[in-house]
């Protein structure tokens, strides 16, 4: 697929009316009183900026949540409307509606260098099934589209396929900054170029080995994913995750890496629990010789040790998935050694997926990192080398 698309710095924007897909799906607190983390935010402050000093007006929207195609005041996006107000230090409106009367009469007495909100994309039924009555009516408000939110790029909705049919269609820098920093680890890569995966679904994975297993030099398998494969080569893993469809096809690609000369490299020890449960008692053992009763729950010191080595050693490294249950802080241990390896490195250094890129951050180790990438699935999808037709509907550069 074509990732070389137009953006905003492509074409003349001033004085336009802009129509801006963004993604303000943040975490809200469980109150449902505000925000829990504003960086969905932050990163589109650039696109806007952009705008306004192209003294665009311009039209934000976004989903938030899943209300399922109707209004759902748990899921209105008032709170990111006051953040973004603050954030830009300028009145942002937020419609009453998505595309209703509100949202038209706003966007029609819009002017340049001022900016509004619509409401909530996913209260219209329209949206997730990319409805071209819906997406003509998006369209209608702008006469100029700007795709900047890449966690729905892999998705065709109307806001991020459907309203391109009716409108010029370009990136913001968020996105342009997405495909440039992981087109460029992947097509051009220093070597040795490594990658490392875990996470709990290997059928999320096995696509993404299998779309860049020319390209890669390391393999590294851990989290709950590299169970499947240690049982495809006969290990014993007790109670571990196992995707038990997917073991032949794991077995064939672990070959297949292998008869590349690919060095693939899967857990040895694990910190084996009895359950899957947060204060579990664990003892450290083969990865491979679990006993009936007991489940991996993270990578263990050794594992943490050899896959740190690698990343040293690399000169480029993509990272997605967690190596053990992060989300318990006794199996948190693999995911930070590993973040810590990709902060040491010299490495250019993609980390994608939610608790990957969560454990980068939550240590303080974001800035030491060449590209995190915002989107979760898209992110994999990308690299599985899956069309996006959020990007393949935009203009070519
Ligand atoms: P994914 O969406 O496939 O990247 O998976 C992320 C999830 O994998 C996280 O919620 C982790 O808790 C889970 N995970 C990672 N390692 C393990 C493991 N060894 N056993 C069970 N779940 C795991």
């Amino acid at each position: 697929m074509n990732y070389k698309k137009k953006s905003i710095k492509d074409i003349d924007l001033q004085g336009k009316k802009v129509i801006v897909r963004c993604d303000f799906n943040v975490p809200l607190s469980k109150d449902g009183t505000g925000i829990v983390s504003d960086k969905r935010i932050v990163e589109t402050l650039p696109t806007i900026k952009y705008l306004l000093d192209q003294n665009a007006a311009i039209i934000l929207c976004s989903h938030l949540g899943r209300p399922k195609g109707e209004p759902n005041p748990k899921y209105t996006l008032a709170p990111v409307a006051e953040r973004l107000s603050e954030l830009l230090k300028m009145p942002v409106t937020l419609a009453k509606d998505t595309v209703g009367p509100d949202a038209q009469a706003k966007a029609a007495a819009l002017k340049s260098g001022q900016i509004m909100l619509l409401e909530n994309l996913r209260f219209e039924p329209g949206e997730e099934k990319n409805d071209p009555v819906f997406s003509k009516k998006l369209a209608d408000l702008a006469s100029v589209y700007v795709s900047d939110a890449f966690g729905t790029v892999h998705r065709a909705h109307a806001s991020t396929v459907g309203v391109t049919e009716y409108l010029p269609a370009v990136c913001g820098l968020l996105i342009e900054k997405e495909l440039n920093n992981m087109i460029a680890a992947i097509e051009v890569p220093v070597r040795p170029f490594v990658l490392v995966l875990g996470g709990a679904k290997i059928s999320d994975k096995l696509p993404v080995i299998r779309n860049l297993m020319d390209k890669v030099d390391v393999i590294l398998i851990g989290g709950g994913m590299a169970y499947t494969m240690i049982k495809s080569l006969g290990g014993e893993i007790g109670t571990s995750l196992c995707e038990t469809p997917l073991i032949e096809q794991a077995h064939d690609i672990y070959h297949e890496c292998q008869e590349k000369g690919i060095k693939i490299l899967l857990a040895s020890d694990c910190l084996a629990a009895d359950t899957f449960t947060a204060d579990s008692p664990y003892e450290i053992l083969y990865a491979d010789r679990i006993p009936e009763n007991k489940m991996g729950l993270d990578i263990g010191p050794r594992t943490r040790e050899m896959f740190s080595r690698e990343i040293a050693k690399a000169g480029t490294v993509v990272w997605n998935g967690p190596m053990g249950v992060a989300e318990f802080d006794a199996f948190a241990g693999g995911t930070k050694a590993i973040a810590k390896a990709c902060a040491e490195s010299g490495a250019a250094t993609i980390v994608g997926g939610g608790d990957s890129a969560a454990a980068v951050e939550d240590l303080g180790f974001a800035d030491r990192i060449t590209h995190i990438s915002t989107g979760g699935g898209a992110t994999l999808e990308f690299l599985a080398g899956k069309p996006l037709p959020g990007i393949e509907s935009l203009l070519d550069k």
